[in-house]
């Protein structure tokens, strides 16, 4: 076992801190990475303060990993020694249900390994993120870093970047689509990015109406600020897909409001419960769906998409040990857009 230092949440209500965790020794198809840089996703605040009522403590959140190959199992062939490499929001998976061969391993009929808060194969042996130094990983659970993207920006993609473009390039976004992104966090910053990318006219719908020079910045091509209820009506039957990013509860029947005719609505912030109404649906035929992720193909797909593009995500990069305040900070809606945590940091207080 190789000794590792990482911050945890010990339990629910503690702040984080400074904790010692093993990663295995490589197998003959594992890959050490040692972590250069880690996103915090929102996420990670839910379940290190267990608001889903699922985790399992100590818990090292993490699951936006960038990182260089350190060393190789015996059959490994995909990665070699000094590569850069991302590791998503999961490690491994059952690879042979129907959503593993379908490259949907998020949707794993056995249930995901995900990266932090779960299980190995083997359904005991704990899993533990990227708020640490190095991470072991099955070969074919790594990502492709794509060469001259800045290894700190790229890092959020690997959960806020699919979480966004996978939803976008299902329902076909495309020149002469009207995409709102509802929330500019971490995963909407990203939306407005990629939806744009994807030649949509980007209208960002935030609760923060100092957002709005940053909105444009980033690319959208109008801001609405929702504390104006005016909003609703001017802007009614407006949109062809609403990405609702919220990680609070909101009023989804209100948005429901702004999309047009057969148009989808896609919620990706993980509150509940919702108070729905029918006829928000029923009125223009509308659909309301979620998104989860995205498979590892999804996954090297998006991030060539974004290198393509010159898509990074815009961080403010901090050491570990203001991963705290970094939580507060994203709980006042006060990101900018994605804290990435620069793991230099946890060397150097050994
Ligand atoms: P984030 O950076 O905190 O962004 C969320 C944004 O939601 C905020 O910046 C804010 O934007 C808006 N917001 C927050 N509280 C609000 C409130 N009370 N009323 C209205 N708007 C509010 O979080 P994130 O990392 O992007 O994650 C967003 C959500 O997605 C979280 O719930 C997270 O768990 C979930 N998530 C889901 C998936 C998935 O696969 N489905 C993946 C990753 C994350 P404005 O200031 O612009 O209003
Ligand atoms: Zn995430
Ligand atoms: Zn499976």
């Amino acid at each position: 076992m190789i000794n590792t230092p990482a911050y945890a949440a010990l339990n629910a209500t503690t702040p984080l801190s400074p904790y010692t965790i093993e990663r295995r020794e490589n197998g003959p198809h594992d890959v050490l990475i040692h972590i250069k840089y880690c996103g915090i996703c929102h996420s990670d605040i839910h379940q290190a303060r267990n608001e889903w009522g699922t985790s399992n403590f100590p818990m090292v959140p993490g699951h936006e990993i960038v990182g260089t190959v350190a060393k190789i199992g015996t059959h490994v062939t995909k990665w070699k020694v000094g590569d850069i490499v991302g590791v998503g929001c999961f490690v491994d998976s059952c690879r042979e249900c129907e959503a593993c061969r379908d490259g949907e391993e998020q949707f794993c009929e056995e249930g995901m390994s995900v990266t932090y808060n779960g299980f190995e194969r083997d359904k005991s042996t704990p899993t533990y993120g990227g708020y640490s130094t190095q991470i072991t990983v099955n070969e074919d659970y790594i990502l492709r870093i794509p060469a001259g993207m800045a290894m700190e920006r790229v890092a959020p993609l690997l959960c806020a970047g699919i979480t966004t473009y996978s939803p976008l390039k299902r329902l076909g976004v495309k020149t002469g689509h009207k995409v709102a992104i509802l929330g500019l966090g971490g995963l909407g910053h990203m939306g407005v990015k990629i939806a744009k990318a994807m030649g949509a006219t980007v209208t960002v719908l935030s609760h923060s109406p100092d957002k709005l020079d940053d909105a444009l910045a980033l690319g959208a091509d109008d801001f609405l600020a929702t504390c104006d209820s005016n909003v609703f009506k001017v802007h009614a039957k407006c949109f062809d897909v609403i990405l609702d990013t919220v990680s609070a509860l909101h009023d989804y029947n209100a948005y429901l409001g702004l999309l047009k005719r057969d148009s989808t609505m896609v919620l990706m912030g993980m509150a509940d419960p919702i108070p729905l109404s029918a006829a928000s649906l029923a009125r223009q035929r509308r659909t309301l769906t979620g998104s989860l992720i995205g498979g590892i193909r999804e996954n090297q797909e998006m991030l060539d998409f974004c290198a393509a593009h010159s898509i990074l995500a815009d961080v403010e990069v901090i050491p570990i040990q203001k991963v705290n305040e970094a939580y507060e900070r994203i709980l006042n809606s006060d990101v900018r857009y994605r804290f990435v945590i620069d793991m230099a940091s946890l060397k150097s207080c050994r």
